[in-house]
């Protein structure tokens, strides 16, 4: 079984997805499992650089120590693995008509938060889904009968949260991001999954959706993020947060890793560390739960 880093080729890694990584690392190789590299370059023709970034995101990661296992999978290569596990999800997937600005009104989410799908589409007569194909391509919804489900979180212990009609195939015909994570998840044998605790609302669609696919519900882990000083998430194109950008400037690698394993409580400032002696501090349960200011 193995834990995987799934970043998305949009811009080099910032320090906040190295962190990620190494934690990610850390997790999988603390609990004897494999690390996998998955690229999620799903929606790659809005990701004109992707095979440089690509290369740049593993060379980081070299740098870093962080080895995988096996191939680097993109998931840009994996459609007919999404199309198979669609038309086994068939019974429960209706076609939807709203534009994202008709969901958002219909529904006032708060900030941040994934607006929930009202179903307005859920129960279209076939005359009426005839009439609107003409108007505009459809997006996918699965029908999850409004359920809420519990996740287990290495560090938030239990989270409940919303599982909606959520997209499974955007009306581009661009699977969407819960959708693939979910399949390729299950299909590469990831039962562990960390990340950034933006997506921990993510968690529970994620999981029913597994649990609808005949996959096991992976262990979550979701870390928080880094963010700049002024509260603001780190901007994905700020190149002094990419790891160029840090040893432009002056950082060497072993104090890159010092000063992300300080800021996961696992070493004093400044200590000097290797990533076998974090394997061996590692406790997810113990990570910080505020996130880093930088
Ligand atoms: N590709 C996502 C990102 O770069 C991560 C998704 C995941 O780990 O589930 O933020």
């Amino acid at each position: 079984m193995s834990g995987r880093f799934a970043p998305t080729p949009s811009a080099d890694l910032h320090l906040g997805n190295l962190r990620t990584a190494l934690v990610a690392w850390l997790a999988a190789r603390a609990s004897a499992r494999g690390f996998i590299v998955r690229v999620e370059d799903l929606d790659w023709p809005r990701l004109p650089d992707a095979d440089a970034i690509v290369r740049r995101q593993l060379a980081d990661l070299t740098r870093l120590g962080l080895t995988w296992d096996g191939e680097v999978v993109r998931q840009r290569d994996r459609t007919d693995l999404y199309e198979a596990a669609l038309a086994r999800l068939a019974p429960l997937v209706y076609e939807c008509f709203c534009s994202r600005k008709e969901v958002a009104t219909a529904t006032r989410a708060p900030h941040g938060t994934t607006p929930r799908y009202p179903g307005t589409c859920r129960n279209l007569t076939a005359a009426a889904r005839d009439r609107l194909r003409r108007v505009r391509p459809p997006a996918l919804r699965v029908d999850a009968g409004a359920a809420e489900l519990m996740v287990h979180d290495e560090l938030w212990g239990r989270y409940a949260g919303l599982v909606d009609d959520f997209v499974v195939r955007r009306a581009d015909g661009v699977f969407a991001y819960n959708f693939a994570v979910v399949v390729d998840d299950g299909l590469q044998g990831i039962d562990q999954v960390v990340r950034g605790d933006d997506l921990l609302e993510s968690a529970p669609r994620q999981a029913w959706l597994a649990t609808q696919l005949g996959f096991p519900v992976p262990s979550y882990l979701h870390i928080p993020l880094v963010l700049a000083a002024d509260g603001t998430r780190l901007a994905k194109r700020d190149r002094a947060q990419s790891l160029t950008g840090l040893l432009d400037a002056g950082l060497t690698l072993p104090g890159l890793l010092s000063r992300l394993a300080h800021s996961l409580g696992l070493a004093a400032a400044d200590e000097p560390v290797d990533l076998m002696t974090l394997v061996r501090r590692f406790n997810p349960a113990r990570l910080p739960r505020e996130p880093w200011l930088v």
